[in-house]
């Protein structure tokens, strides 16, 4: 009896665990393209094609290494448009009366299989670095769970920038040299523009046409939908952007959209490249005297620690993590976050590109949409489909711990220990984003403040009980404390027109 390997679409990988039990001869591989994917959140329309195409080429490939693939387009009319449906449908297809998976990489996904009236086994996802048992080894009997020591935890049992049982260079961390604003450069590296292929030039049809309304521009369209895309882009960034990256990891630029970053987690998190090869090719950069060792080590730290430590955090936390409001923030997402039609430079600038490119950085994820997100009191549901909806490299294992955990601090601390709330200050000194704002952000309240500005600091007032006492932001509750009366009154004021003129739905 042939049993079905489902295989998602972000599980595009040749070693994936669900094929290593399969039997050519005589087993199916289901791939599917449902509607219900695509619309639990919307979209964004370059996110859609990016999965599609990616999705076909990898049939693509399995067909020609000898698997049988029972392959379901969008557009075909017996189309369940569930993974459950198809799943059901293809078993009585093919007299299938079991089904092996790899786990998925959310929790709503694995309670369908287990719930599905056929018998599934959901092996681990072998894809990561660090399992989800070992993961859960690690934080079982500790207090806090703090990303820096599990990194450090990694880079010992990988051995991965290692000198012997010590650090390469004698520290774990150099991030005291990056963290540099930048400047302009004309010479600053592109990432590569992958060429269309018929697949590909199928597939934009096909999103344009069924997903007219989603989110998100899908022209032009230059993401990489194959291994040897994926690894060309690869090879770009290793020669073209590593060297620099730690420098100007943190920094921000009107117009410059990708930075030395990687531009790569979307082709990782659905399985076009191995987050450990692409570790060990950063060392060897480094090895050969090619890229400097601050740069190196923060590029790794990213994926060797936070990557793999905020999907432990995921897994470890249970199906309710993605719920959670410790804050209890309840403020609808604002309008502008799904057209970019604000008067803030760097909200403005962040969103426009993200409507244009599905892809924003991490510093402008995190200090920007995020952050305002923090200091506005967002409603951690809604800012968690917003980023689940946006971005081409948003699943949930990722993405909820950095939005949930990481900018909103509505898991109550486990990402971090303290909320990543700044006021305009910061955007300033790693952006030249205000130098051409309506807003000022010198202005620290009044009519024409930056309203990070005001916001930080009510923020602060709103969770005083809960944050004076933490030593690494008792500091800021004492500069509130020492401020002239009349200009925390003014502070006040400008916070609560900013949050009532957001709750109107007005243009800010
Ligand atoms: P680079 O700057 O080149 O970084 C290298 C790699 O490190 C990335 O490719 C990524 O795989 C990994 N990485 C870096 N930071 C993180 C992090 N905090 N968590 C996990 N991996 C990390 N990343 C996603 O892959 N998917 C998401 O849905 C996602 N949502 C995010 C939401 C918020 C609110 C924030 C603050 C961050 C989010 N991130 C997410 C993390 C990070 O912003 C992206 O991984 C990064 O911007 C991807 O671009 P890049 O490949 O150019 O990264």
């Amino acid at each position: 009896v042939p049993r079905l390997i489902l295989i998602l679409g972000d599980q595009l990988s040749p070693d994936l665990s669900a094929l290593d039990s399969a039997d050519k001869s005589r087993d199916v591989i289901v791939m599917a393209e449902v509607r219900a994917e695509g619309t639990y959140v919307p979209h964004h329309a370059k996110k859609i094609a990016l999965i599609l195409a990616a999705m076909r080429h990898f049939a693509d490939d399995l067909r020609r290494d000898g698997w049988t693939v029972a392959y379901t387009a969008l557009d075909d009319p017996h189309n369940t448009h569930s993974i459950g449906g198809e799943l059901l449908r293809r078993a009585e297809e093919h007299g299938a009366e079991s089904v092996i998976a790899a786990a998925p990489g959310e929790w709503r996904l694995r309670q369908m299989l287990d719930d599905l009236p056929l018998p599934v086994r959901q092996h681990p996802d072998t894809r990561f670095i660090c399992s989800e048992a070992d993961f859960s080894g690690w934080a079982e009997g500790r207090k806090t769970l703090r990303m820096e020591y599990f990194y450090r935890e990694m880079r010992r049992k990988t051995g991965i920038l290692m000198d012997g049982d010590h650090p390469e260079g004698g520290k774990w961390n150099y991030d005291h040299d990056n963290r540099k604003p930048a400047r302009a450069d004309l010479f600053m590296p592109q990432p590569l523009h992958h060429q269309h292929d018929e697949v590909v030039t199928q597939v934009l049809a096909l999103v344009a046409r069924e997903y007219p309304k989603t989110f998100g521009t899908l022209h032009p369209f230059w993401f990489a939908t194959t291994r040897a895309g994926a690894e060309a882009a690869r090879d770009w960034f290793m020669a073209e952007a590593l060297p620099r990256f730690g420098d100007y990891q943190d920094a921000m630029l009107e117009g410059e959209k990708f930075l030395y970053h990687s531009i790569l987690s979307p082709y990782l998190n659905i399985g076009l490249l191995d987050p450990l090869d692409l570790c060990q090719r950063a060392e060897a950069e480094y090895r050969a005297g090619r890229a400097p060792l601050n740069a190196v080590e923060g590029y790794i730290r990213q994926i060797l620690g936070w990557r793999e430590f905020v999907r432990g955090v995921y897994f470890h936390e249970g199906p309710d993590y993605a719920a959670r409001n410790a804050l209890n923030a309840n403020r609808d997402l604002p309008w502008f976050y799904w057209s970019g039609e604000t008067d803030m430079a760097c909200m403005k600038s962040a969103i426009c590109q993200t409507i244009e490119e599905a892809y924003a950085h991490h510093i402008q994820r995190l200090m920007v949409t995020g952050n305002f997100a923090l200091l506005a009191g967002l409603d951690p549901q809604q800012v968690h489909e917003w980023y689940l909806a946006v971005y081409a490299d948003a699943f949930e294992w990722v993405e909820a711990p950095n939005t949930v955990g990481m900018i909103l601090f509505a898991d109550g601390g486990i990402v971090g220990s303290k909320p990543y709330a700044a006021s305009g200050a910061y955007i300033k000194r790693m952006s030249d984003h205000c130098k051409g704002c309506t807003y000022s952000v010198s202005r620290k309240s009044g009519e024409g403040c930056c309203p990070f500005n005001p916001l930080y600091w009510d923020f602060l007032l709103r969770h005083r009980d809960r944050f004076e006492r933490n030593p690494r932001m008792a500091q800021m509750y004492r500069t509130w404390d020492r401020m002239d009366e009349g200009k925390r009154d003014e502070s006040r004021a400008s916070a609560a027109d900013l949050l009532a003129r957001l709750d109107a739905a007005q243009r800010i």
